[in-house]
């Protein structure tokens, strides 16, 4: 029976959520490994529709003021990974501004309302990054509301699996370019005219890059396309002195999976097959921007940082 999931499962997502990513722990054990009903949500997919929920580190990240004084936007920032990462910039002392599609308001507003429990200050900015004039505003508007940018990470990310290459629609490899990509060079492009010496830029790439699936062509060639735009500014950025660097997740349980990322069939297995044998969840993934976007990593340039499990990548 996998189409109902087990209802300790919740609870214990939460309980593991309890302990902060500074304890001494078990990564095997840290989270439950997650059976995911065969249940979709419709594009976009709401982290408060997840089954079973996932921790964006609300009571599991604890800031040690790495980034403090510091100014953020990051796109899809209203849940999964993007979320996790917002939480994650707030408790280190960062204000946080956080574009998303006007369907997400409900996760967006939970995650507003995180970062304003920390004491910073959260700009919401809703709009689609297939729309061009969203696209161009959203830094300039993240501008105005913060006063200045010294962080942006470029995260949000369509994924649709489509069995086979017949069915892959023109208008799916174009949206799914527009937003893995190409939003990414325009946002990029229009924040690093105003970012001072010590900013940092972090593009979400994916284990995708290097073992592609079969079901993702179109998303895993932006994910490919996301490493070398990101090795390639990187080395024109750095004698301005902007960072920028990648993070390359393995199967994250978010609701970009269960809003038609995998076939429906796929779910319940989803992360099992790492090393660490289950599925991260999104504040796994915060320590790893955190750490890309603090001075700490004055080094660190060009770089894709892996948080996939255990899964061997080039
Ligand atoms: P998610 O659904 O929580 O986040 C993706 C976000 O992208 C959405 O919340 C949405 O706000 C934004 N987005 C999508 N289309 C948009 C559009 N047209 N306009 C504006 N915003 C749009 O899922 P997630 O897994 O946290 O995804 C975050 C990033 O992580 C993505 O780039 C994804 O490719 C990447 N990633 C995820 C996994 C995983 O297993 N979940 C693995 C590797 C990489
Ligand atoms: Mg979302």
């Amino acid at each position: 029976m996998t189409e109902t999931h087990d209802p300790h499962q919740e609870s214990a997502v939460a309980q593991a959520a309890r302990k902060d990513q500074l304890v001494f722990q078990d990564p095997v054990e840290r989270y439950p490994a997650i059976e995911p009903p065969k249940r979709q949500q419709s594009e976009p997919g709401l982290d408060a529709d997840l089954d079973p929920p996932a921790d964006i580190g609300e009571h599991s990240y604890r800031g040690t003021g790495r980034l403090e004084g510091r100014r953020a936007l990051v796109t899809g920032g209203d849940s999964g990974i993007g979320a996790a990462v917002a939480v994650a910039f707030a408790r280190e002392g960062a204000d946080v501004a956080i574009s998303y599609l006007p369907a997400e308001e409900e996760d967006a507003q939970h995650v507003v309302s995180l970062i304003e429990g920390c004491g910073r200050r959260a700009v919401a900015l809703p709009g689609d990054l297939t729309d061009d004039r969203y696209t161009a505003e959203l830094v300039p508007q993240a501008l105005a509301a913060l006063g200045r940018l010294d962080i942006l990470v470029n995260n949000a990310g369509k994924q649709v699996a489509v069995e086979s290459l017949e069915d892959l629609s023109d208008e799916q490899v174009t949206e799914t370019f527009t937003v893995n990509i190409q939003a990414m060079v325009r946002i990029t492009r229009e924040a690093v005219r105003h970012m001072p010496p010590g900013s940092a830029v972090i593009n979400t790439t994916s284990i995708q890059a290097y073992a592609p699936s079969p079901t993702l062509l179109d998303y895993a060639s932006t994910k490919a396309a996301i490493n070398a735009f990101t090795k390639g500014l990187a080395q024109q950025l750095a004698p301005r002195g902007i960072r920028v660097n990648a993070v390359a997740p393995g199967p994250i349980w978010t609701p970009l999976q269960p809003a038609h990322g995998q076939p429906v069939d796929a779910l319940p297995q989803f992360g099992k097959q790492t090393p660490l044998g289950r599925a991260g969840q999104p504040t796994e993934l915060a320590p790893a921007y955190v750490f890309l976007a603090s001075s700490e990593s004055s080094y660190v340039l060009g770089e894709t940082l892996n948080v996939n499990g255990g899964m061997p990548t080039p």
